[in-house]
C-alpha cells in the first residue's frame, strides 16, 4: 500500500520530524506566555538527536525517569535534570556521581529515603517533596500536613540538600475523556498543591511548585499558578491522548510501519507482524467496549492525518496483530504491504522499537538502557 517504505521488512516507528517540533514549538510557546519553566519528561523520546530539537529552541532543564537516563542525559550535555522516580537508596552513589556533573533534581516521599540521602549525598542536591494530589500512584497525600511538614523540615536541615519545592504528576488525567474534565481535574491538583505550599510558607519554608502531565499541559491554557511543568507524551502524542481530547490525529507524530503477512477474508482480517513487544499491552476500548491496541492510520500527502474508524487492532500476542478491517482496507492491501499503525501510548512503543525511522528514511538513535 505505502510504497515508499518499500525497505521496512519489520515493525519500525516512524517519526514525522516537521510534527514533532511543531508539537515542540507549541508547548515551549505556552509555557513561556505563562511564565513558568518547561522541563519536559525525557523518557519519551530517550533520545539525544531528538533531545537537542528542545535545545534549539531554549529548553535547559529536563525530566527523566530513571538513573540510568540521566546519565544518558548528563553524557549529551545536559545540564539541569530532575530524575522524577522516588530516589531508590540502592543507587546513591550514582546518584552522587551524576550531583558531581549536574545540577540533580531529586524526588522524595520517604522519611527513611530522606535520612538516607542526608547521611550519604557527598555533593549538593536538589529535592522536591513528591505529593500525591489525587492520582494516588506516589506521593504524600496532599492533606497529611505533618508529614509534609516534617519531611521537607528533614531536607533543610540536611547539609547537601537543598529544599526546592513539592512536585505532583495528575496521571489521573488519563481516565478522563473531555477538555472540560481535565481543566477541573487540573484546577483541582494545581488548588491542592497551592494549599500545601501555603501551609508550608506559613512555616516560613519556601516551595516551588511542579506539576505536568500531558493532557493537563495541552488542554488548559491559563498555566500561571505553577512554577514549572514537565509534559513529555506531547512531543509525539498518540492515540490515547487523540481520545482524552489533548490532540488532533494531524498532530501525532509516530505510527509504526507493520508488514502485513496474512489477509483473511473470511473473517475480515490482517494478520501483521507488530505485537506486545513493539506496542505493548495498552489498549482503549471502542464505542461497544471491546478492547483494541492500535488504529490503522491512513496515509494522505505523505504524513497521516486521519485514522479508518472501521478497522482496530483487537487483538495482540507476542509478536502478532490481528487487525480487524474495513472493506476499503481489505481491498487495497496485499500482503507484504506495509501497514501503518497509530500506538495506543507512544513512549512504551518508543522504548520497545529503540529508534526512529524518520518520513524521509534517516534513522534516529535512541539512549541504549
Ligand atoms: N512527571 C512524572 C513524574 C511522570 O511520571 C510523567 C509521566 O508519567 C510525566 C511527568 C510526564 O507526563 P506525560 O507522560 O503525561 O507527558
Amino acid at each position: 500500500m505505502y510504497d515508499s517504505f518499500q525497505d521496512i521488512e519489520k515493525p519500525t516507528l516512524l517519526l514525522d520530524e516537521d510534527r514533532a517540533k511543531k508539537n515542540i514549538d507549541r508547548m515551549v510557546a505556552k509555557a513561556r506566555k505563562n511564565g513558568v519553566t518547561l522541563r519536559p519528561h525525557f523518557k519519551t523520546h530517550q533520545s539525544a538527536e531528538v533531545g537537542e530539537w528542545f535545545r534549539e529552541r531554549g529548553v535547559v532543564s529536563i525530566t527523566v525517569s530513571s538513573v540510568d537516563m540521566a546519565q544518558y542525559f548528563v553524557d549529551h550535555g545536559w545540564t539541569d535534570v530532575t530524575i522524577a522516580f522516588p530516589l531508590n537508596p540502592r543507587q546513591i552513589s550514582r546518584v552522587n556521581s551524576l550531583a558531581r556533573r549536574c545540577q540533580l533534581h531529586l524526588l522524595v516521599e520517604d522519611e527513611g529515603v530522606v535520612e538516607i540521602l542526608a547521611n550519604q549525598a557527598d555533593h549538593e542536591v536538589s529535592v522536591w517533596l513528591k505529593i500525591d494530589a489525587g492520582y494516588h500512584r506516589t506521593g504524600i497525600d496532599w492533606r497529611n500536613q505533618g508529614k509534609i511538614l516534617s519531611t521537607a523540615l528533614a531536607v533543610i536541615e540536611s547539609q547537601n540538600l537543598e529544599f526546592r519545592g513539592i512536585l505532583t504528576h495528575a496521571g489521573n488525567t488519563y481516565a478522563l475523556r473531555s477538555s472540560e474534565k481535565i481543566r477541573e481535574a487540573y484546577g483541582e491538583s494545581v488548588d491542592r498543591m497551592l494549599s500545601v505550599k501555603g501551609m508550608l510558607a506559613s512555616s516560613g519554608i519556601k516551595a516551588a511548585v511542579s506539576v505536568g502531565d500531558t493532557p493537563s499541559c495541552s488542554i488548559v491554557g491559563d498555566l500561571r499558578e505553577v512554577d514549572e511543568i514537565r509534559p513529555g507524551n506531547f512531543i509525539f502524542y498518540d492515540l490515547s491522548q487523540f481520545h482524552i481530547g489533548s490532540c488532533r490525529v494531524e498532530d501525532i507524530s509516530v505510527a509504526v510501519a507493520c508488514p502485513i503477512v496474512a489477509k483473511h477474508l473470511d473473517r475480515r482480517q490482517l494478520l501483521i507482524y507488530g505485537g506486545a513487544i513493539h506496542f505493548s499491552k495498552e489498549y482503549l476500548r471502542d464505542p461497544s467496549g471491546h478492547p483494541f491496541y492500535g488504529s490503522v492510520a491512513i496515509l494522505d500527502g505523505g504524513s497521516w492525518n486521519a485514522v479508518d474508524p472501521d478497522s482496530r487492532m483487537i487483538s495482540i500476542s507476542q509478536e502478532h496483530g490481528i487487525v480487524q478491517a474495513s472493506d476499503h482496507l481489505l481491498d487495497h492491501v496485499s500482503v507484504g504491504d506495509i501497514l501503518l499503525i497509530i500506538p495506543i501510548h507512544s513512549c512504551l512503543t518508543a522504548n520497545l522499537l529503540g529508534g526512529y525511522r524518520t518520513l524521509d528514511g534517516r534513522l534516529i538513535e535512541m539512549a541504549k538502557l
